[in-house]
């Protein structure tokens, strides 16, 4: 059996409703095999950066244990994804849900459909404000300390919201 990962995913939804499709994600990510979800991040609502007018994204992240490979991880996110009725159409075009894997543990990724960790996560205030909410002392591979990229972060547009959030009892 392989030992359990400490796993963070990367939540987004900005299109339809929102909340209904982060919490969707949040219960599915309760029912997955060999995998815990312990806690959930508080959530931010954060400017879309991609193509044309789209709305504001409501952002999180979950922390899991688990021992699934980074690729059957990602097979699992991209079965939620299309479960909450997300269309690929163009790149980083509006979605009803995006969930990236950010972390796997130490692990280091780098085929071209997984990079791990998550290429951009060290530049978007919307994944290091909420990663730090549950992780502030935690190294990445390679040695960085989120605390300091945190620090030097502008919070810009970035909102957090006040409610949900906190520990998870994996009853949903
Ligand atoms: P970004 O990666 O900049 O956040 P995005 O989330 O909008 O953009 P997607 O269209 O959801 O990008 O995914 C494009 C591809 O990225 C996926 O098909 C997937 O194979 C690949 N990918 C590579 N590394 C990861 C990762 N760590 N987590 C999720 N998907 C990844
Ligand atoms: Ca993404
Ligand atoms: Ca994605």
């Amino acid at each position: 059996m392989a030992a359990e990962a400490r796993v963070f995913i990367g939540i987004g939804s900005n299109l339809g409703d929102r909340a209904a499709h982060v919490g969707f994600a949040t219960t599915r990510l309760s029912r997955l095999p060999r995998t815990r979800l312990l806690r959930v991040s508080p959530w931010y609502l954060s400017k879309a950066v991609g193509p044309g007018a789209q709305g504001d994204y409501l952002n999180g992240v979950a922390e899991l244990r688990s021992t699934l490979t980074p690729y059957t991880l990602l097979q699992a996110l991209h079965d939620i994804e299309r479960a909450a009725g997300r269309i690929r159409a163009e790149r980083w075009g509006p979605r009803t849900l995006d969930l990236d894997l950010l972390l796997h543990g130490q692990t280091c990724v780098d085929v071209p459909r997984l990079q791990v960790p998550h290429p951009r996560l060290a530049e978007r205030n919307f994944v290091v404000f909420p990663l730090s909410d549950l992780a502030p002392s935690l190294m990445l591979p390679g040695g960085q300390r989120l605390q300091s990229l945190r620090a030097r972060m502008s919070d810009g547009d970035l909102e957090r919201l006040g409610s949900a959030g906190g520990t998870h009892d994996g009853a949903a």
